[in-house]
């Protein structure tokens, strides 16, 4: 099987399909695994995951991560509404090293037996087989892991993602408390930004809705940088961030979908990391099992959306019904008030609000 895309979706994916006996080849085309970082770097921890997931079997052997990959604990998040009010929000995790955590999940899968080959990138298919500048390659299975603006999800007719924000980050040095701050309004139309810290620096950065932005992603981050006395020490990375949920099919003839090619990120929040290692490992568990003629390709299908399905509905529920106010800082001010902590950190984990009535669009917030 072809594994395109060496990032936390097609390794764990190509871990997952070499440990069950398939022969496994990723294509990845960067030339080094993880290179250059697109990325906050903040990864829940275990128990915000388990808050999240329908299903917590093997979530311990999966997010058993080495010292090294973890930059700090988070103890707890915090809001800042558009007028600089404050929100704590009961969210733990880690910064990480992503580069890091990158390399060693390709490691882990490259040990399990599967084969690397970076600077390799895909091209296209040409009956039925993958294109490569190297060599043309067969795969009986094929995983599309190539991130938000998956080739292999074009050239098969998936739709596109409904929503794309462009997000931008860099680092700085400098010593913050151990919260993951998150800045909402003006700052970040219809996004947020972010200040994540990490042992002696942090990585700053935001995303903003693509229909709300006005000034340039890199202008807008400068703004923020200025107005916080920050300076950068790094040059700023970009990418994107799929936040309409996931694709309505990610499988399609021998072609599964994982990570951010399939739309597996969290409306709520933008994280995608552990959502693509744990829907990774389902697509490489789904794969060798067709593989060995054991299952249909199908029920890839409906494992990722047992475990993280209800998240992913209610997360891309919560924003919609969220969004029509992230334009107006008066309204956001509000509606963060009502929500209070215990709302902010229920939609953070994709949960039912606790006062969802109070601030559904048939009843708005009155000020
Ligand atoms: C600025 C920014 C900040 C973010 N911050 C966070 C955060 O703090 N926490 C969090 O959980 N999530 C965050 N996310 C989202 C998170 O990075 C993604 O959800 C996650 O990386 C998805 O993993 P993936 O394996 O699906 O895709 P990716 O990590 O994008 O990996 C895709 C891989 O495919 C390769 N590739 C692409 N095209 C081809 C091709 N044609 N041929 C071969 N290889 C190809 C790429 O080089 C890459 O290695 C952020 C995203 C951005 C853009």
């Amino acid at each position: 099987m072809v594994v395109v895309g060496c990032g936390p979706a097609g390794s764990t994916a190509a871990q997952e399909a070499a440990s069950q006996g398939a022969s496994v080849l990723v294509l990845e085309k960067a030339k080094t695994v993880g290179e250059p970082v697109r990325c906050g770097e903040f990864l829940p921890s275990l128990e915000e995951i388990r808050h999240i997931c329908a299903e917590t079997k093997g979530l311990e052997d999966l997010f058993d991560l080495p010292p090294r990959i973890l930059g700090r604990f988070i103890e707890r998040a915090r809001a800042y509404a558009p007028s600089g009010r404050t929100f704590e929000v009961d969210f733990q995790g880690h910064s990480i090293w992503r580069g890091r955590l990158d390399r060693y999940l390709a490691r882990k899968a490259v040990d399990e037996g599967a084969e690397l080959w970076t600077e390799t990138p895909f091209l296209g298919f040409d009956n039925g087989d993958l294109v490569t500048p190297r060599t043309r390659v067969h795969g009986t299975v094929v995983i599309g892991a190539d991130g938000p603006r998956s080739l292999v999800a074009r050239e098969m007719g998936f739709p596109d993602h409904e929503l794309l924000f462009p997000a931008l980050s860099v680092s700085l040095s400098g010593s913050f408390d151990p919260v993951f701050e998150a800045y909402f309004g003006g700052v970040a139309p219809g996004g947020y930004a972010w200040v994540i810290p990490r042992l002696h620096d942090a990585n700053v950065g935001l995303a903003v809705r693509p229909d709300l932005k006005q000034d340039p992603l890199r202008a807008a981050l400068d703004t923020f940088l200025q107005a916080r006395g920050l300076r950068a020490t790094s040059r700023p990375t970009g990418g994107f961030v799929p936040m309409s949920g996931p694709l309505p099919t990610t499988a399609r003839g021998n072609v599964l979908l994982a990570g951010d090619a399939a739309g597996h990120v969290l409306s709520t929040s933008g994280g995608g990391i552990f959502t693509a290692m744990i829907c990774g490992r389902l697509a490489g568990r789904a794969a060798a099992r067709f593989a060995a003629g054991l299952a249909p390709l199908e029920e890839y299908e409906s494992a990722w959306r047992r475990v993280l399905g209800g998240a992913f509905e209610r997360g891309w529920a919560l924003f919609q019904m969220l969004a029509p106010s992230f334009d107006d800082p008066e309204t956001l001010e509000e509606i963060f008030r009502l929500l209070g902590p215990e709302g902010l950190t229920a939609a953070l984990r994709c949960q039912d609000l606790p006062v969802a009535e109070a601030v559904s669009l048939e009843n708005p917030p009155t000020r």
